[in-house]
């Protein structure tokens, strides 16, 4: 059944009677922008959820990890907060840290599970929120070794760690917890699944009580590729390994992937799609299949002619005063 819902038109806000929801917890993590982006949902109504799993671990393993944990942290300044399948460690004020633990990693975690994903992480997993670009960097070379590649945060499957810099937002840190998820239910997932789906929500709130997907940042440059006629036929793209996603990327990967997630999401066929994918992993193992299936397409040239005109006629979501106010930040 496709989901309904009205998706920040000001003109047809008023009459719809609109409830609002939800904090969004989501940023887009431009470099110049770190604006909380809010937006009136419509009240959720009752749907059907995915059987929840027993939890892996218990009590007594996270205070053990915890234990562990508190003997690495780099300085009295950091607090960590058990939010289950995580533990968040962050050296914001307390009442931030719990904050971004409650309102972005669990509603995500909550939301997240809610559509896609049955199992927890294999392992308990470290959430660092570091409080600026200087602790970031500082810290994760402190910590792992390693200087970040990006200014806003990562995955790391060898720490175990979601390693971020929480000055830029809470849209990464839902697009990064996508991925252990991923890993953990569906191991198999090409990059292009993965990023599209970790970077659907990056900017992102709930709608009908569900998570959705706003357009953002990386639509501009979109654009100008499909104008361009630059973007890879969705065959080739799918078919992406790790190094031609990664590493051979001329700078449209994501943003296609993302926007071809948004697209199914907007026809109600992303949760949809998945499942079909998932099950069918074995003899799908790019999801194309799968794609002309759930879009019931035979030509898919022409389903790109569609899809790129479709994009063309995006616009940066229209962002409302939110009410309830988002709260403010503690810093
Ligand atoms: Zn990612």
């Amino acid at each position: 059944m496709t989901k309904k819902y009205q998706v920040l038109n000001v003109s047809l806000v008023a009459p719809l009677a609109i409830v609002v929801v939800l904090l969004v917890h989501c940023f887009h993590p431009s470099a110049t922008s770190t604006n909380r982006e809010s937006t009136p949902r419509l009240a959720a109504s009752p749907q059907p959820t995915a059987p929840t799993q027993p939890a892996r671990f218990t009590d007594a393993d996270f205070a053990r990890h915890v234990e562990q944990l508190k003997k690495r942290l780099p300085s009295s300044e950091f607090s960590v907060v058990i939010q289950r399948p995580f533990v968040v460690i962050g050296d914001e004020p307390l009442a931030s840290v719990k904050e971004h633990s409650e309102h972005t990693v669990k509603w995500a975690v909550d939301k997240l599970k809610q559509d896609f994903f049955n199992e927890d992480p294999k392992e308990i997993l470290d959430i660092w929120l570091f409080k600026d670009p200087a602790s970031y960097d500082k810290n994760a070379l402190a910590l792992f070794g390693e200087k970040p590649t990006t200014p806003y945060g990562y995955y790391s499957s060898t720490h175990k760690a979601l390693i971020m810099n929480i000055a830029t937002g809470g849209g990464t840190l839902v697009h990064e917890i996508v991925h252990p998820f991923m890993e953990a239910n569906f191991p198999a997932c090409p990059p292009w699944l993965n990023e599209g789906l970790g970077s659907l929500y990056e900017q992102c709130g709930e709608v009908d009580g569900h998570i959705h997907g706003y357009t953002n940042w990386r639509l501009p440059g979109l654009q100008v590729a499909i104008k361009a006629g630059r973007l890879p036929s969705f065959q080739s793209l799918t078919a992406l390994d790790t190094n031609g996603f990664y590493n051979e990327d001329k700078g449209t990967n994501y943003a296609q992937s993302r926007y071809l997630c948004y697209y199914l999401q907007e026809q109600g066929l992303l949760i949809k799609y998945y499942q079909e994918f998932h099950g069918h992993q074995k003899e799908d193992a790019t999801g194309y299949k799968s794609l002309q299936k759930i879009l019931g397409e035979r030509d898919m040239d022409a389903f790109k002619q569609k899809w790129e005109k479709y994009v063309l006629g995006l616009t940066r979501d229209v962002v409302l005063t939110p009410i309830p106010p988002p709260r403010r930040r503690v810093r």
